[in-house]
């Protein structure tokens, strides 16, 4: 899939479910509701919609939510996807997860195939974990996150800058990065989402949340791409592989190569644009080719860049979507 930009598009994030067992402060409110059930999409039309997917060229997979974990008899999707590994039409399939429940998870994730997870983490100070995240208990995390080293996961840990709440936290979070040999990625906070009403005064970009990181140690960029947007570096002596995700200070949307798949079934082609096409209604009430031609539709819809600068500093414009239902 090319867009009209010439970006080849492979990469498919898939929000599984919008419900969570977290209210992080940065991504929800905290009475939100969420979707009622017939308006998920259901495990087989999932399964379904990879397979045209990957027909049309999609080799990476990420699951993500909400909280992924948190859906029933989620272990039957995993493993359905993990099949497109085994059998090669994949190269990777991969979650985002806040890792609440991968004490249990982990050796599903290991045996479908899974070879790394990222899983978010703001803090390793327990109080201020559970203020962030509205509830969550660290411990919990931190077992879960052992747990899936244990079963041979590569781990990377996704940290939010919020200025004023999680600065202190971040050599910590270097440091244990180091030495259980995980990598670490930071992420400037996103302007998405109605009723989040701290977010724009916590934002920080990563030039001023990393300071800390420059004076203690020093930092090399490296060449290392993933699939994601993240530009790396390695902290030295550490050696610890650090990743930043600046979509607010500096723009990567030249590299995009995703596409997402909301819980309700539409594509959303780019994680800050309104535009998308629903391939729930097609599934549902058209035919197989009816999704394929929806899908040429939807990559010309793919707009060059986000907006989040302007709709930071325009209320009016801020996208309604929280991240739960499109998918981090
Ligand atoms: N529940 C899972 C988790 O927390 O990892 C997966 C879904 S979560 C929406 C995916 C990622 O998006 C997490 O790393 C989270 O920190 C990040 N995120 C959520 N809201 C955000 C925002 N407004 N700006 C930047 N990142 C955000
Ligand atoms: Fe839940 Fe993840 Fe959003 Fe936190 S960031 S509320 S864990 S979906």
């Amino acid at each position: 899939m090319i867009d009209g930009f010439g970006r080849s598009i492979d990469y498919l994030r898939i929000s599984v479910t919008d419900r969570c067992n977290f209210r992080c402060t940065y991504c929800m409110p905290e009475m939100q509701s969420f979707l009622p059930q017939p308006d998920l999409l259901s495990y087989d039309e999932i399964t379904t919609l990879v397979g045209r997917f990957i027909n049309h060229g999609i080799r990476k997979i990420r699951l993500t939510g909400g909280e992924p974990l948190v859906r029933r008899d989620i272990a039957v999707l995993i493993n359905a996807l993990g099949q497109h590994v085994k059998n090669g039409d994949l190269e990777e399939l991969t979650m985002t997860t806040n890792g609440s429940r991968l004490a249990q998870f982990a050796p599903i994730l290991a045996a479908a195939g899974m070879k790394r997870i990222n899983v978010s983490l703001d803090t390793l100070d327990p109080d201020q974990f559970k203020r962030i995240s509205r509830g969550g208990n660290l411990d919990t995390v931190l077992n879960g996150i052992q747990a899936a080293k244990a079963h041979g996961l590569d781990i990377k840990i996704n940290m939010v800058a919020l200025k004023g709440e999680n600065e202190d936290a971040l050599i910590p979070m270097v440091n244990f990065c180091a030495q259980n040999g995980f990598d670490l990625t930071l992420i400037e906070t996103m302007p998405l989402g109605a009723g989040v009403s701290d977010r724009e005064a916590n934002y920080i970009s990563l030039d001023a949340f990393t300071a800390p990181v420059r004076e203690h140690f020093s930092l090399h960029a490296l060449a290392h791409k993933s699939a994601g947007p993240a530009r790396y570096w390695r902290v030295e002596p550490l050696g610890l592989r650090l990743g930043l995700i600046t979509p607010m200070s500096h723009n990567f949307c030249d590299q995009c190569n995703r596409i997402r798949l909301t819980t309700d079934g539409k594509i959303y082609m780019c994680l800050g644009s309104e535009l998308h096409v629903d391939l729930r209604r097609a599934l549902r009430e058209g035919t197989p080719s009816h999704v394929d031609t929806l899908l040429q539709t939807a990559l010309r819809l793919k707009p060059q860049r986000h907006e989040f600068e302007n709709q930071f500093a325009q209320p009016d414009l801020r996208l309604k979507r929280h991240m739960n239902a499109t998918g981090g």
